[in-house]
């Protein structure tokens, strides 16, 4: 009868008032395990409210969130558990740890190191070896692992925000706006990174960038004051007169 198991995510009857404000209205939104998942939509639609929901950073007024095989539902949990059941957020400013390497920040991220002061005496066997090397190679910063990660990039420093993420093994990697502040070329080597964890991870991001939603796109769903207004292909939502609308204020246009 329930088609729950199919889905890592799904979002049914979801609302959330800020002081009388809708800012999520009886929202439904369902993801598929494996997927990436774009989330576009103009300024104060609801995106990074709806990332506050489902880690449990702030709590729905009404309606379910349900995780994974074993249906947790999200809105019954606190951020500690809903993080413990492996969804992880990466924010946009990256957070690494800057007088640590590269390896190491990705080392001190392994859930068995427990952080920076009983690594000291952690070590690695050959299958966490195996996965740092692993990670550092989908970052592509493989080659810079010796590097102090506070000298590197603010591009760099967000692909190994992403690795550190990644090493946690999370069943679900929310990604609020990762393009912001990037040059082109990483902002490509981003969409790059994230085509490749496709269908082994699932992830949402949310983005503002088109030329970087384009790239990326799969399934794209556009949000517009709390609700999903059009889900689909990249086409079928550029092509939308209602999304135009939305994002130009005038009909008969096309997303730019
Ligand atoms: P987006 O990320 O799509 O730009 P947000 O989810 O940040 O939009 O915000 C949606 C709406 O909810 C906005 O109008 C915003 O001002 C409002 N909002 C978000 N968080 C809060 C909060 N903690 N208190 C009051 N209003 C909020
Ligand atoms: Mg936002």
């Amino acid at each position: 009868m329930s088609k729950l198991p199919e889905f890592i995510l799904t979002v049914e009857d979801v609302s959330k008032s800020f002081d009388g404000f809708q800012a999520i209205s009886e929202l439904n939104f369902y993801m598929d395990k494996g997927e990436l998942r774009t989330i576009i939509g103009p300024n104060g639609a609801g995106k990074s409210t709806f990332l506050d929901l489902i880690t449990g950073k702030i709590k729905a007024d009404t309606g379910k969130i349900i995780f994974g095989e074993e249906n947790h539902d999200l809105t019954k949990l606190r951020e500690y558990e809903i993080n413990r059941l492996g969804i992880a957020r990466k924010f946009q400013t990256p957070s690494v740890y800057e007088e640590h390497t590269v390896y190491d920040n990705i080392m001190l991220s392994l859930p068995e190191s427990r952080g920076v002061f009983s690594s000291i005496f952690f070590r690695l066997d050959s299958v966490a070896r195996d996965r740092i090397a692993e990670i550092l190679k989908t970052i592509r910063l493989q080659d810079m692992e010796r590097v102090i990660a506070g000298t590197l990039s603010h591009g760099q420093k967000q692909w190994l925000e992403i690795g550190m993420l990644l090493v946690q093994q999370p069943r679900l990697l929310l990604v609020d706006e990762p393009a912001a502040g990037m040059s082109d070329d990483e902002t490509r080597r981003t969409g790059e990174l994230l085509l490749s964890l496709e269908g082994k991870h699932s992830i949402i991001v949310i983005e503002h960038d088109m030329e970087f939603v384009r790239q990326i796109a799969r399934k794209v769903t556009v949000l517009h004051q709390g609700k999903v207004l059009k889900e689909g292909s990249m086409d079928s939502v550029q092509s939308d007169p209602t999304v135009a609308e939305v994002y130009l204020g005038r009909k008969h246009s096309t997303v730019a």
